[in-house]
């Protein structure tokens, strides 16, 4: 097998090998190379939105400017700011906004008064010059959610990473899942004789996970969206706070397994969330039925007292 490498705009280390790791992103070669020999199913997903990465810097005194163990995030419905922490003590800072909102924003001036309309406060985190100096210079882009399966061509290729499954970027797992793959091949490599076998074995037994994860990204955008101004949402969520404090490792909630949780597997991740939801739905519904019930017995004593 030939590689070609695309290096800036050359083309180099051209070379042969016995078999090939793809790790070449979301419109991988490598995966393109695999669909051809092998009969892989491939879904992908725009979502509406599109996003632009912003910074908000440290304060003069080189301190956070925001609260370092959050992640920030201001929701106005359709779409959505947020801010996570560097190490620098900057915060990375990502508009995700349907691509419609993002047509309209094509002057300077448009764009200054979208941020100040929306995020007053973060105009003055970020910097007026800054969100100029952004617009002008950063790109604006797509997302885009891909599922495909099998992940490899016998021995002879296998894709990890994005290559494999490019997910929203919502769950903030698109590295940690591709730093997972080559922590499970490498295991599996050292357990199987013959590529073909731990490629086949790799497929057979990363793929519910990895699709998993890809839902859970794709649930959480909506949840980010519109969950947080929703008070069942913010109620549902700290029950389940409550719950983990309480009840330790006998109730996890979904964040804590998938973000904090390396041992649970995304796919036991998801169907945990599935079973809490169903236990609180019933929870809920047996608290309003009895408060229901209790409510109709006062009537009717109060009704019995005056007769
Ligand atoms: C807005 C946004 C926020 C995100 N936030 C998070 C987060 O908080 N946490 C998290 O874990 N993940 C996050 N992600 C996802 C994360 O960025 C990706 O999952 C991760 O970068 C994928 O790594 P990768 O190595 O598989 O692919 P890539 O990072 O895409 O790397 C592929 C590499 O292959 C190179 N390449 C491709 N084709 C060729 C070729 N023909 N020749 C030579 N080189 C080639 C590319 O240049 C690139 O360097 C986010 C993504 C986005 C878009």
């Amino acid at each position: 097998m030939e590689l070609e490498f695309q290096c800036g705009d050359e083309i180099c280390n051209i070379g042969g090998f016995a078999s090939v790791i793809g790790a070449d992103g979301t419109f991988s070669a490598v995966r393109n190379h695999i669909m051809r020999v092998e009969r892989m199913n491939f879904q992908q997903v725009y979502i509406p939105h599109m996003y632009l990465e912003l910074s908000i810097p440290a304060s003069e005194s080189n301190e956070f400017i925001l609260h370092p163990n959050r992640l920030h995030i201001w929701p106005r419905g359709d779409f959505m700011l947020i801010a996570l922490p560097n190490a620098d003590k900057s915060f990375t800072s990502t508009l995700f906004a349907p691509a419609s909102v993002f047509d309209e924003l094509n002057t300077e001036e448009s764009f200054m008064s979208f941020f100040s309309a929306n995020f007053p406060d973060a105009v003055s985190l970020i910097g007026e010059a800054r969100l100029k100096y952004i617009y002008h210079n950063y790109p604006r882009g797509s997302l885009v959610s891909i599922k495909c399966t099998p992940y490899n061509h016998k021995g002879k290729g296998i894709i990890i990473g994005d290559a494999s499954h490019s997910q929203v970027p919502f769950y903030g797992q698109g590295m940690n899942a591709g730093f997972e793959d080559v922590k499970v091949l490498m295991h599996i490599l050292e357990t199987k004789k013959s590529l073909k076998d731990a490629y086949d074995l790799y497929t057979a037994s990363r793929h519910k996970d990895l699709i998993a994860i890809c839902d859970l990204s794709m649930a959480n955008y909506d949840e980010m969206r519109r969950g947080v101004q929703d008070w069942h949402y913010l109620a549902r969520r700290s029950l389940e706070r409550i719950l983990e404090r309480v009840l330790k490792d006998r109730w996890l909630r979904l964040y804590t397994m998938v973000t904090f949780r390396p041992d649970i597997p995304y796919s036991l991740a998801y169907s945990t969330e599935k079973l809490h939801t169903k236990i609180l739905s019933a929870v809920v519904n047996t608290a309003i039925a009895g408060a229901s019930v209790a409510v109709v017995m006062k009537g009717l004593r109060l009704l019995n007292q005056r007769s």
